[in-house]
């Protein structure tokens, strides 16, 4: 049996992106995934209709492509097949106003942002002006925080060089940015409603309600981001990054076994040595074992005894709220009663106001169904028509943000009961949602898939409580907290020991950086 030099344990992107850039420095590499097939949150698959081609989870590919890990190794992705599909009109969002649905969205050309803008405030649409303008300035030094280990000479001299570009009132504004909840950010640059309901969603992907502090960074990176780049879709599903990943590692002379759980990983002599797998075999590695797994695993069975004992704050990091995504095949696309113009948007949030979304997280983390949650309407067939076949197309419905355990409901409608029992039903309540914002829809549903939050941890242990981050991204949480203090530069207190994923800095997300920066801090 060949010694590794690296072995890891899940082919989640940041696994996967982890393994490529070893192998392509010469590591011999080898990825076990306990799933049939690899990608993790990133997967597409026919769950519905054969021909229709869903994207389990993630479906928003920005991040991986504006990624730091792209940029070196896109060129070997680009011949293994990868390719994005552009969405210059990323997303919108359906509020209410006069009793009525209305609507905003982001587009990528700024005159059609603003015109949109200026409809419901012209003091808005010259903040947004503004805003855009800071964010140049701001941008690369806030992504060069973003994408520096933690605590880091590298994330030191972006600080200092943010500092010397920004100037001290500069700085201040980035912290307070950084500080600020989204209602008090919002509030404190827009007037409208509308623009409050366009952005603010933004939170809830982060597990941030619009009074949550720290929550105002994703609102605002979002939109400006999206501002500048519109949103990268896969060409012909999210998966095309996780194909292209494994197709890249086999070149570079990378192993993939799929089907191969790890149960233990050996320590002996205060060193990581070898994985015992679910099937009983033992591999060894050579120089490290990387683990893209929740720390809840990681620190709970897979080192036991083993784990030190100044692993507990790291086991113990807290679920975000739970999410469910429902997986439409449809005849056509929503008639969004709010305006036909909708259907051209990647993403439609159904965000009624500020108050609403408040109100929805109050009643999650209270254990109840919430009486009409906020749904995240993705429409890749607009932009990907190969998704589906001809002249039809698919609908990713996410559920955000919902309690883990339902101990009630907050509409009094659905007994509580495991997920299992009240997923239907709760699926009834989205689509009665749907229906009611876009006229016709269920008439128009060829097949559906409903993954409630249980289903989602079965199929990836990493999503605990169906927590789409793994982990809660809120402060004491994130930067050098992520998954615990003295833990955010993936070093787990054991030699040859690592830790990697969206539990680990910088988070949740298919930007591929835990993977990418430990695989260059080892080489
Ligand atoms: C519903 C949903 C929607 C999302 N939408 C978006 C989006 O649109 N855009 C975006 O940027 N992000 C999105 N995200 C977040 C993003 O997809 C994830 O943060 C990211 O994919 C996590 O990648 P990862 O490499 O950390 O690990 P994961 O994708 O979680 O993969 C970990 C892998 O490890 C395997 N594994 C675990 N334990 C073991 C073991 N003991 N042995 C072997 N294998 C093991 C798992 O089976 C899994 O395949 C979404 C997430 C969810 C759940």
């Amino acid at each position: 049996m060949p010694i590794h030099d690296a072995i890891i344990i899940g082919a989640g992107h940041n696994g996967l992106a982890c393994a490529l850039h070893l192998a392509a420095r010469g590591w011999r590499t080898l990825v076990l995934e306990q799933a049939a097939t690899p990608g993790g949150a990133v997967r597409t698959a026919e769950v519905t209709v054969p021909g229709f081609r869903h994207d389990l989870c993630a479906m928003n590919l920005s991040m991986f492509a504006g990624s730091a890990f792209h940029a070196e190794h896109g060129q070997r992705l680009a011949r293994c097949g990868l390719a994005f599909v552009p969405a210059a009109r990323p997303f919108a969002s359906v509020f209410a106003a006069d009793g009525g649905d209305a609507w905003l969205g982001l587009e990528q050309d700024l005159a059609a942002t603003l015109a949109g803008i200026g409809r419901f405030s012209p003091h808005d649409a010259e903040a947004w002006q503004a805003l855009n303008a800071r964010f140049e300035r701001e941008a690369p030094h806030l992504f060069a925080l973003m994408g520096a280990p933690l605590p880091s000479w590298q994330a030191a001299r972006a600080l200092w060089r943010m500092g010397r570009a920004l100037g001290l009132a500069g700085l201040a504004d980035v912290l307070r940015l950084l500080l600020s909840s989204p209602r008090d950010w919002l509030t404190g640059h827009f007037e409208s409603d509308a623009v409050h309901c366009l952005l603010a969603p933004w939170g809830l992907h982060l597990d941030f309600a619009p009074d949550t502090a720290g929550g105002a960074l994703f609102p605002y990176l979002e939109a400006m981001a999206g501002q500048r780049f519109g949103m990268a879709l896969g060409q012909g599903g999210a998966d095309v990054i996780v194909r292209s990943l494994t197709a890249a590692l086999g070149e570079a002379g990378g192993e993939l076994q799929t089907g191969v759980g790890v149960r233990r990983i050996v320590v002996s002599g205060g060193r990581a040595q070898a994985v015992e797998t679910v099937d009983g075999q033992r591999l060894e590695a050579r120089r490290a074992i990387i683990a893209n797994v929740h720390p809840r695993a990681l620190y709970g069975p897979l080192l036991g005894a083993a784990a030190p004992p100044d692993s507990a704050r790291a086991r113990m990091l807290r679920p975000g709220p739970a999410t469910m995504m429902i997986h439409l095949a449809l005849a056509a696309l929503p008639n969004w009663r709010a305006g036909a113009e909708l259907q051209t948007f990647a993403y439609v949030h159904l965000a009624p106001s500020l108050e609403h979304m408040a109100q929805v997280y109050n009643q999650a983390l209270s254990g109840l169904l919430p009486t009409e949650p906020i749904l995240v309407v993705g429409q890749p067939t607009a932009f990907d028509p190969t998704r589906a076949p001809v002249g039809k197309h698919i609908l990713w419905v996410q559920v955000r943000v919902l309690p883990a355990i339902p101990r009630g409901d907050a509409a009094g409608q659905i007994a509580a009961a495991p997920w299992d029992e009240i997923k239907a039903a709760y699926a009834e309540r989205v689509l009665d949602i749907l229906e009611r914002h876009a006229p016709g829809l269920r008439q128009n549903i060829l097949g559906r898939c409903v993954l409630s939050p249980v289903d989602l941890e079965r199929d990836n242990p990493n999503l605990v409580g169906g927590d789409s981050l793994s982990g809660s991204h809120h402060l004491d949480q994130f930067f050098i907290f992520r998954p615990a203090f003295g833990r955010s530069r993936w070093r787990t207190g054991i030699d040859g020991l690592f830790h990697i994923g969206a539990s680990t800095w910088p988070g949740a997300g298919t930007g591929a950086a835990s993977g990418y920066l430990l695989a260059r801090d080892l080489t």
